[in-house]
């Protein structure tokens, strides 16, 4: 595996964690921007490793050094998962596909990184998934199956079902709780509040943005320039959820 060295980032600080989370974004910039911002000390962000949409990986931050990419975010009860966490931008403007020869870099530089520092599978995760209220990336494009096939992350094997409406935004009472619980048993931030509330809309644009981007295709979810779009709870989807949580 090839790695370009020759951009180094100064926005990081000393690890005193092991790293048990690789966490996935996407850039949403032209290539040369993302990666000026990346090292630029005044935009106090910054990933581990950047690829580029041609499959080219650099390094910007060492693996030993926390790298400033996923902000404020809970994930299984831990909060501040930079500390504990390798983060990969993929250079993508978010609403378009991946490139094959990108994908493929992602996959073996993580398989390396799993490898070399016992990073439990499960935990292969997106920015969406520890900060669903601000962030949307990686996106309905970024193929988690794909990467569970090739044991990193989880998917649900669900195909078809007979879809039907479940829950709406507004519903309250124990359902909505239960769903709560389940997201939150999933590894989400989501607060038991029984209503179908903005935190919970959030939590579920990220398991469904994740594990059913074709129902956000198919309902025409304005996902990527609607920060505030409405989300519904259907069948499908609590069949999937029933399912990821049989593999914790
Ligand atoms: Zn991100």
């Amino acid at each position: 595996m090839l790695i370009n060295a020759n951009f180094t980032s100064p926005n990081f600080t000393d690890r005193k964690k092991p790293i048990e989370y690789i966490i996935v974004h996407y850039t949403e910039m032209p290539f040369n921007l993302a990666l000026n911002r990346l090292i630029d000390k005044e935009a106090e962000v910054s990933s581990h490793y950047l690829i580029k949409e041609d499959g080219e990986i650099f390094q910007l931050v060492a693996d030993d050094k926390i790298a400033w990419h996923a902000g404020k975010s809970f994930w299984k009860g831990q909060s501040a998962l930079n500390q504990n966490s390798i983060g990969i931008e993929l250079d993508n403007l978010g609403n378009n596909k991946f490139s094959r020869e990108q994908i493929n870099s992602c996959l073996t530089l993580s398989k390396v990184l799993v490898q070399k520092y016992s990073v439990p599978s499960i935990n292969f995760i997106g920015h969406s998934d520890v900060a669903p209220d601000r962030k949307i990336d990686p996106g309905i494009f970024f193929d988690w199956q794909f990467f569970a096939n090739n044991d990193l992350g989880i998917w649900h094997d669900v195909s078809r079902l007979e879809y039907k409406e479940l829950y709406y935004f507004g519903d309250k009472g124990d359902m909505i709780r239960k769903l709560q619980h389940n997201l939150a048993q999933l590894g989400y931030k989501i607060e038991e509040s029984s209503e179908f509330d903005m935190q919970t809309n959030y939590v579920i644009r990220a398991f469904q943005s994740k594990f059913y981007p074709s129902l956000l295709l198919k309902r025409g979810v304005n996902f990527f320039n609607d920060f505030e779009s409405i989300y519904s709870w259907d069948s499908v989807s609590e069949e999937m959820l029933a399912k990821l949580l049989i593999k914790y």
